[in-house]
């Protein structure tokens, strides 16, 4: 059932909906009472989310005999940043993710915000999907808070990702959509792939076998669970960061998401002027790389890639 949950008029004429796709079971007598948000689309230049979701409706139109609890499709969370390849909230240049959890007496971002917690709340799980941004490719992968870790791990390892990553809780996470719904007690996973404006079909379908494996887990769909990879875990291991040693255009040198090893070239940052001779930039040690520059502009700072050093031996 398509349902359109919030609509707030702008003052140009236009108006912003919240519409949801919701699939219970036919019999709702077959009803287990689990409820599961997917989400995406809070930052209008991530489209790898809205494609899994479609996907997913395609899926459950074909398999509707199979669901046994509430299943509820949010592809499109800005539809006005979608609408205008936006990655903020139009006009208020505002990251909707950070100003959750809202407030229905303040600006429209912010009552954006609120219309969108109220419509998740109460889910017994959500998942949040971005594309990363356009600046940086990213291998499928959960981000978690390292306050929600014991909950949220166990739950993304059934989804089918290369790499689990437990943060330290910075106040920025804060104002998260994810942070919002855990502290509201709907257990929210951050999925982060792709790159942003383009899609990766074989990660959205990695990532739409996850799904499925995770609601058979959990009694949502009547089915097997299916085979999924075991990710790499970053509790087993450190994150390292490699920043542009100069300002340039970064060439690759490889192909994302690969084990590097050390002393490993990951491109040259080449100087348009021709003054400096290309820098090359090297992997710190051995490891998973599993961010890599996309946008080729870069600046002295500029983030390269993360390399994930696992210490198990289970990424090899
Ligand atoms: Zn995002």
């Amino acid at each position: 059932m398509l349902e359109t949950l919030v609509t707030i008029e702008l003052p140009v004429g236009e108006s912003y909906q919240l519409k949801r796709h919701r699939f219970t079971p036919t019999d709702e007598s077959l009803n287990h009472g689990k409820r599961i948000s997917i989400v995406s689309g809070t930052h209008g230049d991530e489209v790898e989310g809205i494609y899994v979701i479609t996907m997913l409706a395609e899926w459950l139109k074909v398999n509707s005999d199979k669901v046994r609890g509430t299943i509820d499709l949010y592809p499109s969370l800005n539809s006005l940043g979608i609408d205008s390849i936006t990655r903020t909230v139009p006009f208020y240049q505002v990251d909707l993710n950070r100003i959750f959890p809202g407030n229905a007496r303040d600006t429209f971002p912010n009552q954006m915000a609120f219309g969108i917690v109220e419509a998740i709340k109460g889910s017994d799980i959500a998942i949040d999907i971005h594309a990363s941004n356009i600046f940086l490719r990213e291998l499928p992968q959960v981000r978690i808070a390292a306050t929600y870790a014991e909950s949220l791990v166990p739950l993304a390892k059934k989804l089918n990702m290369d790499f689990i990553w437990v943060h330290d809780a910075i106040t920025v996470l804060e104002a998260t959509l994810a942070h919002s719904l855990n502290s509201l007690g709907t257990r929210t996973l951050v999925v982060e792939y792709g790159v942003g404006m383009r899609l990766t079909p074989s990660y959205g379908q990695q990532l739409l076998t996850g799904i499925l494996n995770l609601m058979a887990s959990e009694g949502i769909l009547a089915m097997d669970t299916l085979p999924v990879r075991e990710p790499c875990y970053s509790d087993h291991g450190k994150v390292y960061y490699i920043n542009a040693p100069a300002a340039g255009i970064f060439v690759p040198a490889m192909d994302h998401c690969q084990l590097v090893h050390a002393e490993q070239l990951i491109g040259h940052i080449h100087d348009p002027y021709g003054v400096h001779d290309p820098v090359p930039c090297l992997t710190p040690g051995r490891g998973v790389l599993f961010t890599l520059r996309e946008y080729p502009i870069v600046y002295e700072g500029s983030l390269i890639a993360r390399i994930f050093d696992d210490q198990t031996g289970v990424c090899q």
